[in-house]
């Protein structure tokens, strides 16, 4: 079956219309922001059971944004026209998910189904938040688009990785038989502000045990590495991809790789920290490379990340030193 092309939301009118799932989250809140910027409307749908309606507060005002608490995997109804639908709900750090098994497979499946549903009734363009993730810990290095991965499936991550699995092969049954204009994009290690402090990740983890003085929990021995992108590039792929109505799956993501240990390292330096690193034991099935080849990226949506990672680590500092109340003590700087 042939795609449909995505039109705008009324005969005539250059305003699109954007619901965004999960967008009271990290990424969805800076999703739900640069669309507004950008003169869409957004309906943002979230249960706040990892992000907050605090992440979008700053949007309430604002013409054309309305936030409304529903669980996407319940049903999805949104009144009137749609021509975006960008499903981004889901737990996505690992104490969230290994706290939330049941419901991580659940908005990946039928939330994601809900959310396909949705775009196929209003002819909306899709695309779905996938992960790196879905490369398990991979023996291909860095990773093409064209690699399966190497995931296990019983282990306790296999319920987010297994999940997005699944949400990628669903957004791809919906396209070939159903004719959604939909695509995936695989979202490589973002950080930025409004990220959680205590969401496990580890460069909130490592920025606020600099700033309380406590030691930086490095796993293994440090040497696993991760590439990780400033939130702000992220946006612009995803967008990018979005509005190209390209299939994918696109990796979006910084090539330039880090060691864990390195990173702890450079943000202890960065905040002025005199912390300790202490080696803690590595969590089971925990990826050891990861680094996402972006010559897709590059080619099909002319875009690759701009902010250096320096630049993002000064900016997410500054935003965690400016929210003491979210690092959780008083600040040692
Ligand atoms: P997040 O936890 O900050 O945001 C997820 C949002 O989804 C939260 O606001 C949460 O309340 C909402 N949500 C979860 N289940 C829901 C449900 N059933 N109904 C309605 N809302 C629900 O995580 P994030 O880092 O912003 O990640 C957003 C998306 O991007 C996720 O799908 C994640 O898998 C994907 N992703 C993120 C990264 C990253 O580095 N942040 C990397 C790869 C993929």
């Amino acid at each position: 079956m042939s795609v449909r092309p995505t039109g705008r939301t009324e005969k005539g009118s250059d305003v699109g219309r954007t619901v965004v799932t999960g967008g009271a989250g990290f990424l969805g809140s800076h999703l739900c922001e640069r669309l507004l910027a950008d003169g869409e409307e957004v309906v943002c749908l979230d249960n706040f059971v990892t992000g907050a309606p605090e992440n979008v507060a700053h949007l309430l005002e604002r013409p054309g944004f309305r936030l409304v608490r529903t669980d996407v995997t319940d049903y999805i109804h949104v009144a009137g026209a749609v021509d975006t639908v960008l499903h981004f709900a889901s737990p996505a750090s690992p104490i969230d998910y290994l706290q939330l098994p049941i419901e991580t497979m659940k908005v990946g499946s039928i939330g994601t189904l809900h959310a396909l549903g949705l775009a196929q009734e209003k002819g909306a363009r899709f695309l779905l938040a996938s992960t790196s993730e879905t490369y398990g810990d991979p023996k291909v290095h860095p990773q093409p688009e064209t690699y399966w991965g190497h995931v296990n499936p019983v282990g306790p991550r296999g319920v987010y990785d297994e999940a997005k699995r699944f949400g990628e092969a669903l957004t791809m049954a919906y396209r070939r038989h159903n004719g959604v204009n939909a695509g995936i994009v695989r979202i490589f290690n973002t950080f930025g502000p409004r990220m959680r402090p205590n969401d496990g990740r580890a460069i909130p983890t490592f920025i606020r045990q600099a700033l309380l003085g406590e030691p930086l929990t490095v796993a293994g021995d440090g040497s696993q590495t991760r590439s990780v992108i400033y939130v702000d590039d992220l946006v612009e792929g995803i967008l990018r991809l979005t509005r190209s109505g390209l299939d994918g799956p696109v990796n979006i993501g910084n090539p330039h790789e880090i060691s864990m240990l390195d990173l702890a390292v450079w943000i202890r330096d960065l905040t002025g920290s005199s912390s300790e690193v202490q080696f803690i034991e590595r969590p089971q099935d925990d990826p050891s490379v990861r680094q996402p080849d972006i010559t897709k990226a590059r080619e099909l949506l002319g875009w690759e990340p701009v902010v250096p990672v320096e630049e993002g680590l000064r900016r997410t500092i500054a935003y965690f030193q400016s929210h003491p109340e979210l690092v959780g003590a008083p600040l040692s700087t």
